[in-house]
């Protein structure tokens, strides 16, 4: 008999780091700037038993209009000080895709996570999504596990307490 584990589904840019709400690229070290409350808020998770998954579209990641490199450098730099604060993502999901393509994995879609939920046993009724846009409310809605909002660019750690979650 195996116990089920709770999950924590995050989403990145809005949530954890600073989104630009002009290009909505984070494709520079100088655009990474990781939000007020978010090691906090994955500090308090991770305390808690929360695994941690990043679930994240990138629109036209690996394009000529976000090439890959620009994409990497500001993310692990976000990992690092993440990892540097005993936070550990274990898995992180990325949809490269635009709503043009048409694809299976672009969010509020499960795709990128079918196998996972399939391949793990998660509690979820404990479980959540949290993130800033309707297509992260709706991937909860997919998944039946519960959604909690935070505001576009907001503090992480509050709107995890103001949904009573820590
Ligand atoms: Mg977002
Ligand atoms: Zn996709």
């Amino acid at each position: 008999m195996t116990s089920k584990k709770k999950y924590a589904f995050l989403d990145r840019d809005g949530t954890l780091i600073f989104e630009p709400q002009d290009t909505f690229q984070i494709d520079s070290l100088e655009k990474l700037q990781v939000l007020e409350g978010a090691i906090q808020g994955l500090i308090e998770l991770k305390n808690q038993g929360y695994g941690l998954v990043m679930v994240t579209n990138q629109d036209g990641l690996g394009t000529q209009s976000f090439p890959a490199a620009d994409f990497e450098i500001p993310h692990q730099a976000m990992l690092k000080q993440f990892k540097d604060a005993g936070i550990h993502f274990e898995r992180i999901f990325i949809c490269p895709h635009t709503s043009q393509d048409h694809c299976a994995c672009r969010k509020p879609k499960t795709g990128l996570v079918d196998s996972f939920l399939a391949e793990h046993s998660i509690d979820r009724t404990a479980s959540f999504v949290c993130g800033d846009r309707d297509s992260d409310r709706q991937l909860a809605d997919n998944i039946g596990i519960e959604f909690i909002p935070t505001a576009t660019n907001s503090n992480f750690y509050e709107a995890l307490k103001h949904a009573g979650i820590i």
